[in-house]
Order: structure tokens, then C-alpha cells, then sequence
């Protein structure tokens, strides 16, 4: 397991710190419910940057907000409100604590990242058969449940078949998550297209209320959960370009970082440049989907 560099959450009061992920923190309040808050803080390959990018947790907060009210119809989701502590207006929801099931529920529109690496060893994905002769960036027949196991902190996390899903939780639970993620997908990449944005893939999280119920949590359809590609420069066969941390991640990459990737250390820290088109690319997205401004 990889040694991760989170930095320590930021006391809130009246909350208990109960996580903290690359991300975002997580507080119990009292009474129980959950308070998630979205840092600015931004990962790439794994490793948490010393800079961070402003706005962008206001900026998926509302994102993601936006999006659990267009599916609100297909699945109901743990917010509760957005009333929370000044400390973290804007950035922060009260939700209702779930028992999260323990499967990433992912969907694939189009093959790129770990399902593209599969599909090049075996020709599946998650126990897929695909048809031969895809390139990253290719759309898919039909767009796949593709779930993953939960790695612990700092690893990445695994592949798995439907069939491993089954053995997890239940073969009525397994076909309630699988229908209810591609239900999600096909809302959300037809939204998404007519903005002139292709939503490749997406991960999403369900948990159970007391009762059973099956209840979508965490964020969702934000640039760290999902693929966002401008349709208009969609070309398969390289990378696509993406409404994400790209930028950075070019820019880590390139010779001016003068940052080697091999060496196991973290970036070095992010030039203001840098730092002002990233941001400019969230609100981008943020703008293009909800149709707000931010
Ligand atoms: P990372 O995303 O950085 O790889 P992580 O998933 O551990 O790590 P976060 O995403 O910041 O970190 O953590 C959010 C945690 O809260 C996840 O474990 C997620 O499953 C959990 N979670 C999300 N919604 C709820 C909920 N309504 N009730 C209980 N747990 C939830
Ligand atoms: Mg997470």
C-alpha cells in the first residue's frame, strides 16, 4: 500500500472528524448525520499536491448537488441539507449516514483508463466481452456496468466481475445497483450531450438506509468522479481531452515541472498559471452542465 500525504482536516465545531480521503473530510454531527466536505484539494497519480485549487470543493459541491436534483426522479440520495457551519458554506452537505455497500458502482460509455488496460489484456471488461479493434476513446456498443472493489487508502481500486458482486452482497442486491447505474449514466450522459459534453464513465456509491432502502451517497457526476469530454474535440485513438485535472497532470509530466515521476516523491508545488486555467476549466465544466453561472 502506498504511503498517502493527507493533510490533516480542519477542526470544525460542534463536528467530529470521522475520514479524511484525498479529497474531501468527513464529520459526524451530533444527532448522527453525516457532514461531507469538499476541500480544495486536488490528486493526481495518487498524490495530494501541496497547492491547492480555490473553489473547486464549492465548485463539485454544487455540482454534484445539481445532479443528485436531476436524478432525484430514478433514485433517492442522502443530502439533507446545505446548512452547515460557516466554516464550510458552499463546500459542505449535511447527508444522512448510510451503510455504503461495499462495491464501486461504475458505468462505461466509452473505453478509456482501467477498462481500456483490461480490454487490452483479455478483451473484457469486468468479464465483458467486448468486440475487437477498440482504441481508447472508442464508444462502446452499449454502455456496461463495469463495478470495483474499494481499495484501501492509497491503492487503486480493483476491477471485479458482476458475478463477484453477487457473492458480496446478493444477487437481488447486485441487479438493484447494476440498474440503477446505468439508469443513472443514460440520465446523465443524455443531459450531458446536449451541452455538447461526453460523460465517458462514472463511479457512484450506494449505501442502505435502516429500512433497506437502496440510496445514492458520496458526489456524483462530478470531474473527479466522472469523464467529461468536450464532444467537439472527441476523436478515438489518443487521449481525450477532459474536463479534469489534465492540466495538471500535463504540466507534471512535462519538462518545466522538472519532476520525475518515477522517483516516488510529490509534485512540485503548481505555478500560478497553472493553477488559474484548472480552476477555469471546473468552472467550465460547472457551467456548461448546469447551465448556471458560477
Ligand atoms: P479517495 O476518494 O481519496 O480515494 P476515500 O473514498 O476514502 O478516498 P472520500 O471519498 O473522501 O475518501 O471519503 C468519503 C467516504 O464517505 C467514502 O468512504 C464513502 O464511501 C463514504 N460515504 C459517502 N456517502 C456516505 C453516506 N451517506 N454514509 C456513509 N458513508 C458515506
Ligand atoms: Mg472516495
Amino acid at each position: 500500500m502506498a504511503e498517502l500525504n493527507i493533510p490533516t482536516a480542519p477542526a470544525i465545531e460542534g463536528a467530529t472528524h470521522l475520514h479524511s480521503g484525498k479529497v474531501r473530510d468527513l464529520y459526524e454531527l451530533p444527532g448522527g448525520d453525516l457532514l461531507m466536505v469538499a476541500s480544495d484539494r486536488i490528486s493526481i497519480f495518487d498524490f495530494v499536491l501541496d497547492t491547492t485549487i480555490p473553489d473547486k470543493g464549492e465548485i463539485l459541491t454544487r455540482m454534484s448537488l445539481w445532479w443528485f436534483d436531476q436524478l432525484a426522479d430514478l433514485v433517492p440520495n442522502h443530502v439533507i441539507s446545505t446548512d452547515v457551519p460557516d466554516a464550510v458554506k458552499g463546500r459542505a452537505v449535511v447527508c444522512e449516514r448510510l451503510a455504503m455497500y461495499p462495491v464501486e458502482c461504475v458505468a462505461r460509455g466509452y473505453l478509456t483508463g482501467s477498462g481500456l488496460l483490461d480490454y487490452r489484456a483479455s478483451g473484457e471488461v469486468c468479464g465483458i466481452a467486448l468486440p475487437d479493434g477498440l482504441e481508447d476513446g472508442s464508444r462502446l456498443p452499449g454502455p456496461i456496468f463495469t463495478p470495483a472493489t474499494k481499495a484501501e487508502l492509497g491503492d487503486h481500486d480493483e476491477n471485479v466481475t458482476y458475478a463477484d458482486v453477487v457473492t458480496t452482497i446478493g444477487g437481488e442486491r447486485a441487479a438493484e445497483l447494476r440498474e440503477l447505474t446505468l439508469g443513472v449514466y443514460a440520465r446523465a450522459e443524455s443531459i450531458a450531450r446536449e451541452r455538447g459534453i461526453i460523460l465517458a464513465d462514472t463511479k457512484l456509491e450506494f449505501g442502505a438506509r435502516p429500512d433497506g432502502t437502496t440510496v445514492l451517497g458520496d458526489e456524483v457526476l462530478t470531474p473527479d468522479s466522472s469523464r467529461f469530454w468536450p464532444a467537439a474535440e472527441w476523436q478515438p485513438g489518443r487521449t481525450q481531452p477532459s474536463y479534469d485535472k489534465q492540466i495538471v497532470r500535463n504540466w507534471a509530466l512535462s519538462p518545466e515541472s522538472g519532476w520525475d515521476k518515477a522517483s516516488g516523491e510529490a509534485p512540485p508545488p503548481l505555478p500560478p498559471e497553472v493553477v488559474e486555467r484548472t480552476r477555469g476549466r471546473y468552472v467550465e465544466a460547472f457551467e456548461l452542465l448546469t447551465g448556471q453561472r458560477w
